[in-house]
């Protein structure tokens, strides 16, 4: 193939309408078809990275091999397509004009007046067309994200309308929109959509394939009005129906010919069918488990779901490798404590203990901790769920009393998680934790080696304080043993407690890497354990 094809992803009407699902869907059937493909988030917001923002505010924090902090959305292209994004993939507002101001700094524009257009839109036109220069990718798949009329995305649009007409039949435009149900007219209205596309057209932007997001099935009549008012073919309006899981909407597509639309207008060969067999088995055990199994998900910030997005589709995809329906329970961590615990524990086959950071809701995570070691429930701690884990077994265990992480409480004194050496002048606070890919030895006969079938893993990080090795040999005296060890910094990436029918910590983040084509080994062996209580 001669020329990387590009292909724009907008939102009109409202947020939330799921430009990602859709994106990562189109991506997957491509990718069915033979095609290389990748998919990148533009993010309108002025913060350099999510890494800085409080998980109320966009949900969870993604995580990439290269150690970037991303939108959640790549989470989901990373399970639909199975092959990692990078640095690359994600791109704000901030990062943008952060270039922009460092290249005037030096007199790179040779003192030119800095604007909007050119300056801003040929940085951002220079980062989306960055992957293409690889030569890796068939087709790259560019996510705006906001939605067409946001004072933030303007200028965006400017440059997919500006590579639209250096590209020509190189670049294409999907348009997602909404269609309203009125029930009190018993109607589906289009006339949100005619006015998302005339704003998009107002700024110079006329899509080529319009996706319209609804709750009941859209008749010709509405597809042939639609295309009518937007200037699309009847057959380039497509339907997307709500559907119970998102992992059906590649499916969806598939059946409303979406990937044949594009590529047809792309003019790119059709290839093979979409080869989606693993795909659809997943699906078919997905909606037919044989077993149920109920998972405690302590956490601060289980009011949003999104603040645990690869946590809750990563214990999904495990649930399908165990055949099991998987109901995960959201627990709060500020209530608890003592009394209550057993209420809410006691009919959990598994607890998990969630990543975070702070003092709030810290005590709660311990005594979730203590009711699993105790009763014996699987147990499976990340991040911070894993220091807590250490924390609760040097008070209760040990008997060091107020145990705690530097992070919690600068002077405790036993301080069995500690800032991590490197961190120790770290002021700033975007990006400087320790992030990304690090290698781990595995401790042979451990439940972590089991799971991975193998002794060398990596695995992704994203943290500032470690276990501190001073205490180790306590710990393992007591019956808590460090079986993952970063082999060249002696940093404990996994805690065990043998005599337990399953207890595992881990300081990285194994939600990142699981897949629905590969369901992450630590995750699978939780669920696997939970099903066995
Ligand atoms: N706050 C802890 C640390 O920085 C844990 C971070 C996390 O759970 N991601 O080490």
């Amino acid at each position: 193939m001669n020329s990387t094809k590009y292909i724009f992803v907008t939102g009109g009407v409202t947020s939330s309408l799921g430009k990602g699902i859709i994106s990562a869907s189109l991506a997957k059937l491509l990718q069915a078809r033979g095609y290389n493909v990748t998919i990148q988030k533009f993010d309108p917001y002025i913060n350099v990275d999510p890494g800085t923002l409080n998980p109320y505010e966009h949900g969870e924090c993604f995580v990439t091999d290269d150690g970037a902090e991303t939108d959640l959305d790549l989470g989901h292209y990373e399970r639909f397509l199975n092959v990692p994004t990078s640095q690359a993939n994600n791109v704000t507002t901030g990062r943008i004009y952060q270039s922009v101001i460092n290249k005037e700094r030096k007199g790179d524009y040779l003192g030119k007046t800095v604007q909007i257009i050119p300056h801003i839109t040929d940085e951002i036109k220079r980062r989306m067309k960055l992957l293409g220069k690889t030569g890796e990718f068939d087709v790259i798949i560019t996510e705006i994200g906001g939605t067409i009329g946001d004072i933030e995305s303007l200028p965006y649009i400017e440059t997919v309308r500006q590579l639209k007409w250096e590209l020509g039949q190189d670049a294409l435009v999907i348009h997602l929109t909404l269609v309203p149900f009125l029930a009190a007219a018993g109607e589906l209205k289009t006339k949100p959509t005619q006015h998302s596309v005339k704003m998009m057209l107002e700024n110079g932007v006329q899509p080529d394939v319009l996706v319209l997001r609804t709750e009941h099935p859209l008749s010709d009549e509405i597809r042939k009005k639609v295309a009518l008012f937007c200037n699309v073919k009847p057959t380039s309006v497509i339907e997307s129906i709500d559907v119970p899981t998102i992992y059906d909407v590649p499916i969806k597509m598939c059946e409303e010919k979406l990937d044949e639309t594009v590529l047809e207008k792309l003019n790119l060969p059709l290839k093979n069918k979409p080869e989606l067999s693993a795909w659809k088995k997943f699906l078919s055990t997905l909606k037919n488990p044989k077993y149920e199994v109920n998972i405690a998900l302590v956490g601060k910030y289980v009011e949003l779901h999104d603040a645990y997005k690869s946590i809750s589709e990563s214990l999904l995809h495990a649930g399908v490798a165990n055949k099991a329906k998987v109901n995960i329970h959201w627990i709060h961590s500020e209530p608890l404590n003592d009394k209550n615990i057993e209420e809410k524990l006691k009919n959990m086959n598994g607890v998990l203990v969630a990543p975070g950071f702070g003092h709030r809701g810290i005590e709660g995570k311990l005594t979730a901790v203590k009711y699993a070691r105790e009763n014996n429930i699987p147990f499976l701690g990340i991040c911070l769920g894993m220091q807590c884990a250490v924390i609760e077994f040097a008070r209760n265990v040990l008997n060091l009393e107020g145990a705690h992480s530097t992070e919690m409480s600068r002077r405790t004194p036993f301080p069995v998680i500690d800032l991590m050496e490197e961190q120790k002048d770290v002021l700033d606070m975007g990006g400087t934790m320790r992030l990304g890919s690090y290698p781990c030895r595995l401790r042979e006969g451990s439940n972590a080696s089991k799971a991975y079938k193998s002794l060398d893993i990596k695995e992704r990080h994203r943290h500032r304080y470690e276990f501190n090795n001073k205490f180790l040999k306590d710990f393992e005296n007591a019956g808590m043993i460090g079986t993952g060890v970063n082999p060249n910094t002696s940093l404990i990436e996994i805690v065990e407690i043998p005599s337990h029918k399953w207890f595992v910590g881990v300081q990285f983040h194994p939600e990142y890497k699981s897949t629905v084509l590969n369901p992450h080994p630590i995750f699978v062996e939780f669920i696997n354990a939970s099903l066995k209580k």
